[in-house]
Parts: C-alpha cells; structure tokens; sequence
C-alpha cells in the first residue's frame, strides 16, 4: 500500500479494528461447539491484541471496570487499563520509533530482545503483559479449570489446590513488582514461576524461565493497591474468583 504523502508513517500504519481480549462465553451456557468457538475467539483476539507489528493499540476490555468488583475494584480497572497499560503502549511505539525491531511480532521482539533494551523490555513487555491478564479474567470465571488444562494441572501439580498453592506463593513471594505465571514450557509441560518488573517467559535473553505464559498474574501495587493496600495475599486469593479458565485453556497447545 502507498503512503499518503504528508501522513505520519504511525498514524497510517495504525489499523481501524477494534482490538478484543478475552472470551465472552460462560462456560455454563456453552455447548461443546460454542466453547470450541470462543476458545477460538480468545485465541484469535489475544492473538490480534498482541502481534500488530510496529503499531501497537490498547486493547478494549470485553467487560465494564466494574465488572470484576469486588475482586478487583473499578477505579483500580480505569486506572490500570487507561493509564499504565495506555503508558506501555505508547512509550513501546516510541521505543520501536526508528528501532531494527519495528514492524515485527510482539512475540518476535519479545524473544529477540537482550537485558539492556530497557524501553522494549519494560514496555513490550508491559503491553503483552497486561493485554494477557485482562483476557484471563472474566466476570463469570472462577471455578475450577476442565478438560485437558485440568488434565494438565493434575499431572503437573497433583491437583488443582496444589497447583493454586504454588502460583500464589510465587504471586506472594515476588518481591517488589512483578508477575506470577502458569506457563507451558517447549516440552508442553506446565510449570509456575514468577519474574520482575515487566519481565516474562517469552523473553528468551533474559527470563531465566523460558515458555509460554497461559495465566499471569499483575502483581504490582498498581494493580491492588487502592482496594486491598498491603493485603496483596487477599488479592491474589481474590484472583481465583475471577479466572476465565476457558480462555487459560485457550492458550495451550
Ligand atoms: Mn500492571
């Protein structure tokens, strides 16, 4: 496609699509087929969210800042959703602005990038980060996972209350700012790790755990600060209710 002359190569890459994460389907209601659609749904629109190439958006939520109440307030939603991960965004195009990393995956750049490219570390790392966490939460989720993702937790972790144990030790025990994550490894194995900062497992210069993230948890104390202040345990138990266990299992291969 021609460029018109005098637009700015950001503004005309920038795609009129609005950008969904998540899956919308309550797993009660769905039928088989209508559950296969929408973890085809969330796949694909998490996919959409995240592999843009050298422009990258702030995905829509799929439900109202209040939706995840009380678990997750709403003011703590529209700052976190509007502002911090609008500010990853923003200061990622500004980082991939001239860089040899424009125009590719967000996968891509997130394997290929080494410790010190700060501005696409931290704020690639910010948008993939924060576009997976609002699609693995649902207002209807909570419960308890099925299928082969509840297969996969059993044979991973003995059981699902096992597997709960240790990510929310590893949510609990990041100290300072990062993320806890179930994430399946190149062996299609699951393991739970935790990273700092913006960091994850896709990041294969830098992450000392390598694979790919299903479920991440924010804990940052932007992410829980205003509803629960030091509480983050009570927060990250709180997670639990509002897991969207379809679209976690929509990410597995
Ligand atoms: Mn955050």
């Amino acid at each position: 496609m021609d460029k018109p002359p005098g637009m700015k190569k950001r503004k005309f890459i920038k795609t009129a699509s609005t950008l969904v994460v998540g899956a919308a389907v309550s797993p009660i209601m769905a039928c088989k087929a209508e559950l296969k659609d929408a973890r085809n749904a969330a796949k694909d629109s998490l996919k959409e969210a995240v592999t843009q190439g050298a422009n990258f958006e702030l995905p829509a939520l799929l439900y109202s800042f209040d939706a995840l109440a009380p678990n997750i307030d709403a003011r703590t939603m529209e700052i976190h959703h509007g502002k911090h991960h609008a500010g990853y965004v923003r200061k990622f195009n500004a980082a991939l602005d001239g860089s040899s990393m424009a125009g590719k995956s967000i996968e891509d750049i997130l394997a290929d990038i080494g410790p010190d490219d700060s501005g696409l570390r931290n704020n690639g790392g910010g948008h993939y980060n924060h576009s997976l966490f609002w699609s693995v939460m649902s207002p209807n989720g909570g419960g308890i996972p099925s299928g082969d993702l509840a297969d996969a937790i059993n044979g991973t972790f003995d059981s699902f209350d096992s597997f709960k144990e240790q990510f929310s030790k590893a949510a609990a025990t990041r100290f300072g700012s990062g993320w806890a994550w179930l994430c399946q490894g190149g062996d299609g194995k699951l393991f739970v790790c935790s990273t700092p900062n913006q960091d994850n497992p896709m990041m294969a210069n830098i992450s000392e755990h390598q694979g790919m993230p299903l479920l991440g948890l924010d804990v940052w104390e932007h992410a829980y600060y205003l509803n629960y202040q030091n509480r983050r345990g009570d927060y990250i138990a709180n997670f639990f209710n509002i897991i969207d266990w379809n679209a976690v299992a929509a990410r597995m291969t």
